[in-house]
């Protein structure tokens, strides 16, 4: 499988969507993400694209209080996810990028079922693939479908896009003597509880050596200037 061009998965927590509200999907940030991503395009960089489905709702939340199995919880999760892509979508058609989603559960009215082979030619033709529903199935996270699906897809790194420049040895938001790991390896990400991704999205990315950039997706071009020019700010886990 040899790539013409960069290739790169970014993954985006469902609650990156929902902006100040804390809920649902704030139009705003999804013009401003599309129009990132649009740059990523613009500079022959295929994108593949993972969203989370915590702005709208979480197995585990979801089964706390007994009445709803976790299994189903963890299906209504996968399901908010999908909702979120088709947002994405809309988004990213808006300003005139070409774009598919690719669902691990069958939802054929709304969007492609996942094909990995089918999303990698996709990519090759320029279009921006949003992989809904994580891995299609419950237990996992949207971490380790992202990772999943960047190392099926033969990606250069999967980008965490976060609120934050990158890994810090505490919460930047917390506390003020958190120091920011430029480069860190996989064995420090899993072991320090770091919480860069859950243990097995890493675990996952180190046994098929998948660098995780983990980034603020509020820089403008910071995404960018990451892939292109290995000048944004960020921090590595290789
Ligand atoms: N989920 C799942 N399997 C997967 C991916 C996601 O069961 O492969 C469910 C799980 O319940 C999770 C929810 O979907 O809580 C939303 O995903 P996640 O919490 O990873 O979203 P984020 O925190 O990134 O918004």
């Amino acid at each position: 499988m040899n790539k013409k061009n960069k290739r790169v998965l970014v993954k985006f927590s469902g609650e990156a969507m929902a902006g100040a509200n804390g809920f649902g999907i704030d139009t705003e940030i999804l013009r401003y993400i599309a129009g990132e991503i649009k740059l990523l395009a613009e500079n022959n960089i295929e994108v593949g694209i993972v969203i989370g489905g915590g702005n709208i709702i979480r197995g585990v939340t979801a089964s706390a209080g007994g009445i709803i199995r976790r299994t189903s919880g963890d299906y209504m999760g996968m399901l908010a996810t999908v909702i979120n892509a088709v947002a994405m979508q809309e988004a990213l058609e808006y300003i005139g990028l070409d774009v598919r989603v690719q669902s691990a559960l069958e939802i054929k009215e709304i969007c492609e079922s996942y094909i990995y082979r089918k999303a990698i030619r996709h990519l090759e033709k320029g279009r921006v693939v949003i992989f809904g529903a994580g891995t299609g199935n419950p237990f996992f996270t949207t971490d380790t479908a992202a990772t999943l699906r960047a190392v099926e897809i033969n990606a250069d790194m999967i980008i965490k896009a976060t609120k934050v420049d990158g890994v810090y040895t505490k919460d930047p938001e917390k506390f003020k003597d958190a120091v920011k790991l430029d480069v860190l390896s996989y064995d420090d990400a899993l072991k320090e509880n770091i919480q860069v991704m859950d243990d097995t999205a890493i675990a996952l990315a180190k046994v098929n050596r998948l660098p995780i950039v983990v980034c603020n997706m509020f820089k403008e071009r910071n995404l960018l200037e990451i892939i292109k020019n290995d000048a944004g700010v960020c921090s590595i886990v290789k």
